[in-house]
């Protein structure tokens, strides 16, 4: 089917091995730092996903009695081809998200690192076994998959949010629909021309463009299994909702507020140079951007110096010129809002001391801001607080690392936090007490690798299994424990 109008860049929807149309109607998809027209993505209907659905469905009688060998070998082949089409894809990843060509590649390559991880799946999917758990009894755990799961992903990591899920569930032998953000879809359409090459079974791996009507259809729908979602607390928290309502598995990452904590002992050069550099890359759209930094204050006026200087080495601009460091921000309306909080900041006393405001590429019609710096921000203000997702940084006093703690375990998020220190018994401290599902000491931003699960806690995460690694393989299979008794001779 073809809907009227469309072209060749429009995004189509890959269900049961071919490429269709979704049905209907979507929205255009710009360049942030240009304002070109790129595409138009339709959006799918709820009749689209019952068609996936049902495909999948038939896909995955077959696929779960393959042996988990044969399951992992489209897997080998998509990694090479991922590798191979690295800078194109980036490329199609500057040119609807604005980051840069460095973060472009850097978020592919671990996207990659998830593929190489699922490629274990025969180790992964091991349970356990007790031979003579009791007499003439021999118990062992055994991990199969459940059917068909969904995934629906955010705009600002296209490349490698559908990484976190996709190589698991179907080498776990699920089969799988990615519904990408509506914002980003056309690096969404470019893997998955990769996996179409790739050679999985028709139906196994499908692709559903679309926007919250989707999504409804997603979780309501009977044959779905479960659902992984990654995006903002407000949807995570209804995915959640509906999903387990819905009698569905449900794994849902929302949004953050990440705290840094320097003490005194630190080394502040390079403390300043990692919480810039985590505030400000990929314009602070970021889950793991760091958003409020906790200075001891005997430090403060030094690591507030440093800071700034740090913040004036940075070149905004369009992402694929390689000097850029700052690309524009998703959208004109993400944009305003965004500068909404800096207003907000200001009218909340804190002082503006980098100003971003103007920092604009004279030569394009762009979303940009430049690094916003706020020294002074007390623990009750909004910037302290609420979400931004934008290149804006807050730093504070502390009296303590321990007082530094107490700060970040206040925030309703708890996705990363980072220490920076020299002394061991403060980086003790902030392992066992900080509140945050990925902690780093003297690291800016704290991403694990794709062998160890990613997610968040209180309202940056909703549900029990994370993603990546094991706990995606956990989340995407059911375990049987299987009793044998046979009477002893
Ligand atoms: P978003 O919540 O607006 O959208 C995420 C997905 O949900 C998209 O696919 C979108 O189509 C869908 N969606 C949006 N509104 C919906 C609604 N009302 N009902 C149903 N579906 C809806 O998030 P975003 O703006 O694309 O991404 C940024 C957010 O994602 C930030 O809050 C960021 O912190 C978060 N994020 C979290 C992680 C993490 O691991 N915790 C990782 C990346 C991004």
């Amino acid at each position: 089917m073809t809907r009227a109008g469309r072209t060749i860049s429009d995004p189509d929807n890959y269900v049961d091995g071919e490429w269709t149309a979704p049905s209907a109607d979507g929205q255009d998809v710009s360049n942030p730092a240009t304002g070109e027209r790129l595409a138009t993505v339709d959006f799918s209907s709820a009749s689209d996903v019952d068609a996936a659905v049902q495909t999948a469905t038939a896909a995955f009688d077959q696929w779960h009695r393959r042996p988990v060998e044969d399951r992992i070998q489209p897997l080998f082949r998509l990694k090479r081809l991922l590798e191979a089409h690295l800078d194109e894809l980036a490329t199609v990843l500057v040119r609807e998200h604005g980051k840069t060509l460095a973060e472009a590649r850097g978020e592919l390559r671990r996207g990659i690192e998830n593929v190489e991880v699922a490629c274990g799946m025969p180790s992964l999917l091991q349970g356990g076994h007790v031979e003579h758990a009791a007499p003439g009894i021999d118990e062992t755990a055994v991990r199969k998959p459940l059917g068909v799961f969904a995934a629906i992903t955010p705009f600002n990591f296209p490349g490698m949010i559908p990484l976190w899920f996709l190589p698991y569930a179907v080498a776990s032998g699920n089969a799988f629909i990615l519904k990408p953000s509506e914002q980003t879809p056309l690096t969404a359409q470019k893997l998955f021309e990769l996996i179409d090459e790739a050679g999985f079974p028709d139906g196994v791996v499908q692709l559903l463009h679309g926007s919250v009507d989707t999504v409804d259809a997603i979780l309501e729908h009977d044959g779905i299994e479960g659902v992984s979602f990654v995006g903002s607390t407000p949807v995570a928290r209804h995915v959640y909702e509906t999903a387990a309502t819905n009698g569905k598995r449900v794994q849902a990452q929302g949004g953050a507020k990440n705290h840094v904590i320097v003490s005194a002992t630190a080394d502040l050069s390079y403390a300043a140079e990692k919480t810039v550099g985590s505030a400000l890359a990929c314009s602070g759209e970021r889950c793991l951007a760091n958003d409020v930094v906790c200075v001891e204050a005997s430090v403060y006026e030094e690591f507030l110096d440093l800071v700034v200087a740090e913040a004036d080495r940075q070149v905004v601009g369009n992402g694929l010129d390689e000097e850029t460091t700052i690309g524009p921000l998703i959208s004109a309306a993400h944009e305003q809002r965004v500068r909404e909080y800096v207003e907000t900041g200001i009218q909340d006393g804190a002082e503006l001391v980098v100003d971003g405001r103007d920092a604009t590429d004279a030569a394009a019609d762009g979303n940009f801001l430049g690094p916003c710096i706020f020294r002074d921000v007390t623990s009750d203000m909004t910037i302290a607080t609420e979400e931004i997702f934008g290149p804006v940084l807050g730093v504070m006093p502390v009296e303590s690392v321990e007082a530094g703690i107490d700060v970040l375990n206040e925030s309703d998020y708890g996705n990363a936090a980072s220490l920076f220190t020299d002394r061991g018994s403060e980086a003790r401290l902030f392992r066992r007490t900080a509140q945050a599902g990925n902690l780093a000491v003297n690291a800016g931003t704290a991403a694990p690798m794709a062998f160890f699960h990613f997610g968040g806690q209180k309202d940056s995460f909703f549900g029990d299994l994370h993603a990546q690694a094991d706990d995606v393989v956990r989340f995407y299979t059911d375990e049987t424990v299987y009793i044998e008794r046979w009477p002893e001779t």
